[in-house]
């Protein structure tokens, strides 16, 4: 196709998702086609991927060993019902899944998108402590800022306000929120996990004080929040969370849709961090986002205590979606997650962190920068507030990016940047320095 020769189509059908309509419509930004670190826009120019799409193209884009996968599965089974039916790939899919989950979390639930991946999760948490007999075990703590797709579930456990206050009243009931856990007053500029906050995970015995431990279910949060804007879990923050939540019969869950499949230096933000949860909850880069899907690994103990719960022959969870385990999806899964291993990807975001994390940090001292924070391809660049118009800086921000051919994330006043893991050390200099340039040229 002829990028160049792109129409626009007409705009108005299309309500479109976490998007300013009428803005976006006035000045619409088409991409028309991706391949490998770069997006062709529709009128043929080459834009850097600085964001991996949104957080998932971790293997860059259109590769052809996953577009193989695809296209040869839709010509073999396009599709098979998932209840009480199965097809060999979804089963092959599970157990690679499986096998780089943390030891233990080898049983997996396949879903469509991350945001049905948490209502899945705190669903299995529930129906865990209803089989076990604690059944009044309902309330679920989340925290502040904590981003868990928009389920109703996911908004309920979130801590996002302007997520949730067009729909206060009916968010999932019975929860809480632990604190968020960044502190730019404290820890501004931080490399890595920042030093100051383990603290802050004390704030759990608070909550099971006021709610009392046999009323609490699970306890959910991202081990790197991104979506806020790239909360950095300082240290010995989530190792509290995981003790205090063991000690009192608490699930940790561990939303990992962004941070799952090497984003971090490693499988999971769980095995780079060393923490260990009970239920990981995962979608985007699992199929390298070539076809909608999501999963939620479970510890084998969980799983167990709810399947032997229903006598043989039952439904022990009555709960799936008509497109888990897609053939399309599950054939997409497998060929990623042999990309992955085949490149040594998640080696390889390792090894080029140290890199991303100078290059962000060379931003410190450039317009309006107030905070950088970093840890494994992930950066935030958070900036001051225009007064009265927060978000508006860093919205020109973006456009102004795109213009000089970088595609980034911005979240209120903050950068957000998650390159494909097949970044190049030139790609990551471009990146940052097209953002210096376009922070040099904004109000
Ligand atoms: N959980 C986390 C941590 C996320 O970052 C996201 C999306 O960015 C979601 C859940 C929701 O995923 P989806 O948009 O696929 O529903």
């Amino acid at each position: 196709m002829d990028a160049a020769k792109t129409v626009i189509p007409d705009l108005e059908a299309l309500w479109m998702p976490f998007t300013a309509n009428r803005q976006y419509k006035a000045a619409p930004r088409l991409l028309a086609s991706a391949s490998g670190m770069y997006y062709t826009t529709h009128d043929g120019r080459k834009v850097l991927d600085g964001c991996a799409g949104l957080w998932c193209v971790a293997a860059g884009h259109s590769r052809k060993e996953i577009v193989d996968a695809i296209a040869q599965q839709a010509a073999t089974l396009d599709y098979a019902p998932p209840f009480q039916m199965g097809h060999p790939l979804e089963f092959e899919a599970a157990t690679k899944v499986a096998a780089l989950m943390p030891k233990g979390l080898d049983r997996i639930f396949f879903t469509n998108s991350g945001s049905e991946s948490v209502d899945t999760a705190l669903k299995i948490a529930l129906a865990y402590h209803r089989a076990r007999g604690e059944g009044q075990r309902t309330r679920i703590i989340g925290r502040e800022r904590g981003y868990h797709g928009v389920g109703f579930g996911g908004l309920g456990v979130g801590g996002i306000g302007p997520n949730r206050k067009m729909w206060s009243a009916n968010v999932m009931p019975g929860t809480d929120h632990l604190p968020a856990t960044l502190n730019i007053a404290e820890a501004a500029f931080s490399k890595g996990q920042p030093q100051w906050g383990a603290h802050l995970a004390d704030d759990l015995e608070r909550l099971v004080a006021l709610h009392d431990a046999s009323n609490i279910a699970a306890v959910i949060v991202e081990p790197m929040a991104g979506s806020a804007g790239v909360l950095i879990p300082p240290v010995g923050y989530l190792e509290k969370l995981r003790e205090i939540t063991s000690k009192h019969g608490i699930l940790l869950i561990f939303d990992e849709v962004i941070t799952a499949f090497g984003r971090l230096g490693a499988a999971t933000a769980a095995e780079r961090l060393k923490v260990t949860p009970d239920l990981i909850t995962m979608a985007k880069a699992i199929n390298n986002a070539a076809v909608p899907m999501g999963a939620v690994a479970v510890r084998r103990e969980v799983h167990d205590a709810v399947i032997n719960a229903t006598p043989q022959g039952g439904i022990e969870l009555p709960h799936g979606y008509t497109y888990s385990g897609h053939p399309l999806a599950m054939a997409a899964c497998i060929a990623t997650l042999d990309l992955y291993k085949r490149d040594k990807l998640f080696e390889r975001a390792a090894e080029l962190a140290p890199k991303f994390e100078a290059a962000v940090h060379g931003l410190r001292g450039a317009p309006y920068v107030k905070d950088i924070r970093n840890l494994g391809l992930v950066a935030g660049v958070e900036l001051e507030s225009r007064p009265g118009a927060p978000g508006a800086r860093a919205y020109e921000a973006f456009l102004k990016c795109l213009e000089l051919g970088v595609l980034v994330r911005y979240t209120g006043d903050i950068l957000a940047f998650s390159p494909p893991l097949i970044i190049s050390e030139a790609e990551i200099d471009q990146l940052f320095d097209t953002v210096r340039q376009a922070l040099q040229s904004i109000q």
